[in-house]
Parts: structure tokens; sequence; C-alpha cells
């Protein structure tokens, strides 16, 4: 495995932890779970992401050509409304639903953006965001590009769909 591709692996393994740390903080104003895949989407990967799941899935012997990709789906990768790749999963996916900060380009200035299926009973005037209780998405994605930069050349991404060809 690339030291690249182990770097990635620990930036996921950073994301996870960040995630279910912020999953117990805003407690029942996050209504995610299983049976919900309204986040999901035909997604395309850095290239190092692409090689770091496709290592993963072999090393394991999932075989993702024995899955059905379905383009009429949000994502192909769904099947009975459920991730057909869950373990193997991209970073993006494991973010889904969480409160995100960005930096909004349109009013220049930081903005926080979540689900609208969460936070519907909270009083959005009293809601308090702040870089604990909020994952940084401008920061996650330049750690993502930095890892890919120094494992290839290449910034073209990958649909997510040739892993069943991989
Ligand atoms: S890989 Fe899984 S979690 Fe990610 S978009 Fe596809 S079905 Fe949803």
């Amino acid at each position: 495995m690339s030291e690249q591709i182990e770097k990635y692996l620990k930036l996921r393994s950073y994301i996870d932890l960040k995630s279910e740390n912020l999953l117990k903080q805003h407690g029942g104003n996050i209504v995610c779970k299983k049976g919900c895949f309204s986040c999901c989407d035909n997604l395309t990967l850095f290239p190092v992401e692409f090689e770091a799941i496709k290592a993963e899935m072999k090393r394991d012997g999932f075989s993702p050509a024995k899955l059905k990709f379905d383009e009429s789906l949000n994502c192909g990768f769904l099947k009975d409304e459920l991730c057909s790749i869950y373990r193997y999963r991209p970073i993006i996916c494991r973010t889904h639903g969480l409160p995100i900060v960005f930096f909004n380009d349109e009013y220049d200035e930081w903005s926080v953006s979540f689900c609208e299926l969460n936070f519907t009973k909270a009083n959005l005037e009293e809601l308090s965001f702040s870089e604990e209780n909020t994952l940084n998405i401008d920061d996650l994605n330049s750690k993502l590009y930095s890892i890919n930069k120094e494992f290839t050349n290449s910034r073209r991404r990958i649909p997510m769909k040739l892993l069943i060809e991989a």
C-alpha cells in the first residue's frame, strides 16, 4: 500500500471519529438513519481515493463486479435503499447529514450547511455552531486534494461506477 493511500486511510479514520463525535454532540437533531439515502449521489473520486477503495476491496476479497450498479438511482451502489459498499464508501459519504462549514464566496463569509431533514425541531436562532461542533469541509477537501497531488499528477476525477470494472 502506498504512503499516500495510507495517508488517505488515516484521514478517513479521522473523519469517522469526527463524525461519531458530531453525532453525539448534536444528539436528536441529527435524524440520519439506515434506509435514508437523500444525500446519496453518483460521485466522482480523486484517483487516490478510488485506488484506496479498490485496494481495500481487493484485500478483503470483496468483488464489486458482482454488484449491480443501477444508473437510475441517486447512487448506483444503492440496493434496497442501503449502501452496498458501505464499509468502503468514500469520505464524503461519511459526512452526509452533518453540519458542515464552508467559505461562502457569495457572502464572503463562513457558512454552515446541513441536511434539511436534520435540525428540524431546533430553534435555528439559538443554534450555536463552532469549530468543535461542525466539520470544515473546505479543510477536508484541501487535505484530500494534497494527498492526491502527492499520489499522482492527475486531478481528473474518476466516476465511482468504474469500481465495478476495477
Ligand atoms: S457510496 Fe453508498 S453512501 Fe455513498 S452515495 Fe453511494 S450509496 Fe450513498
